[in-house]
């Protein structure tokens, strides 16, 4: 469903009408939302959507002007940083530099004065999660970027919070990296089994690593849900363009229940009339070879990426030439300004009030 609903039965985390003011700025605006026990979740948003005021108030880093912060139940919204039962994870991973691994991964429990053989076995066993047996001894200037974000990884979890909230965690890192990381993250939070809250401003980044996120914009809620729910169904125009490529088409839909745009007439039954976007994304455009009935238009450019082609035609409908996903082995061939014919699928469109 698209819009999946945003209170949760077994809810380990519930945000009741958040908001922050920082003067005149509000940088969270009434978030209401549930996150479930065991769930990478993702926040996602442009820069400045309030996204790290958002994870800092959860951390207990910035106190909320309004609404309440519910963790299994308890109202957490004016507790200490360190009294609650949530751990954040920098981006700049923190670490001590003067520390071994092992020693920056045990210090927070040392702190807790916890017995040794206890802080022992908890590293250990957090070591071998994330892979770092071979490296106690190392400091973190012996590492290179990946481990040491295993580091703060393994710091952050060794004390076993309920909840981990990480902000921009692959941030540091190149794009190769950080694409392997993605998957070894989602790996660990299944291994550890503890919930996940990530803040990211990277959407391919959200939808490989996320159960469900939320999608921010001026500090408010646009949509929370599957990557799928999100991708195949966003509800709002701006979700559908960040998540994404969409291309839009703006015209109208008329009492005979048409939308029709320039050079473009296609059924919708059921959907209200008045000025309106047709919203497709590339993959669900495709070529039209024959009859000769579809959308007219001229490739403008051409991108190869390998497994596919994007091709950009410029049509009278639309002021930004059209993006079309084809397959590149199938679609070879085609020359910039050579006139062409789309058809796209009629199921495959939503449509935006203009
Ligand atoms: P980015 O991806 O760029 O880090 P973000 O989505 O995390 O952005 P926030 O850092 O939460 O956004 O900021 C949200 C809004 O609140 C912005 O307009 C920002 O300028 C403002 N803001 C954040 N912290 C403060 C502060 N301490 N004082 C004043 N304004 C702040």
């Amino acid at each position: 469903m698209t819009d999946a609903p945003t209170t949760i039965e077994d809810a380990i985390l519930r945000i009741e009408t958040l908001s922050k003011d920082f003067g005149p700025v509000r940088a969270v605006d009434g978030v209401s939302l549930d996150i479930r026990r065991n769930e990478f979740f993702a926040l996602l948003g442009p820069s400045g959507c309030g996204k790290s005021t958002l994870l800092r108030m959860l951390a207990g880093f910035e106190m909320p002007s309004s609404g309440r912060i519910l963790l299994e139940g308890k109202d957490i919204s004016s507790l200490k940083p360190e009294r609650r039962p949530l751990n954040l994870m920098f981006q700049s991973y923190a670490l001590f530099p003067h520390m071994s691994v092992v020693r920056n991964i045990a210090y927070g429990l040392e702190m807790e004065r916890l017995p040794r053989a206890e802080v022992r076995a908890r590293v250990d066993e957090i070591m071998a999660v994330t892979d770092l047996t071979g490296f106690a001894d190392r400091k973190p200037e012996q590492l290179s970027g990946g481990q040491k974000q295993r580091v703060a990884l393994a710091r952050a979890l060794v004390k076993r919070p309920k909840v981990l909230l990480l902000d921009e965690p692959l941030g540091a890192l190149d794009k190769k990296l950080r694409e392997r990381m993605q998957l070894e993250l989602k790996r660990l939070q299944h291994d550890v089994g503890i919930t996940f809250i990530i803040v990211t401003h990277d959407q391919e980044e959200a939808l490989v690593m996320a159960d469900r996120m939320a999608i921010l914009k001026d500090g408010q809620l646009l949509q929370c849900g599957s990557p799928e729910d999100v991708y195949e169904s966003p509800t709002d125009r701006f979700v559908a363009n960040f998540i994404g490529v969409m291309n839009f088409i703006e015209g109208g839909i008329g009492a005979d229940g048409h939308f029709t745009a320039e050079g473009m007439r296609l059924p919708v039954p059921g959907i209200a009339a008045g000025p309106t976007a047709l919203a497709i994304r590339p993959e669900d455009v495709a070529i039209d070879h024959g009859g000769g009935h579809g959308i007219a238009g001229r490739i403008t450019d051409m991108a190869y990426h390998g497994l596919d082609r994007v091709l950009h035609v410029a049509i009278d409908a639309c002021e930004t030439p059209l993006q079309v996903r084809v397959p590149a082995r199938i679609e070879a061939g085609h020359a910039i300004g050579e006139p062409i014919r789309l058809s796209i699928a009629p199921d495959r469109c939503k449509f935006f009030p203009a």
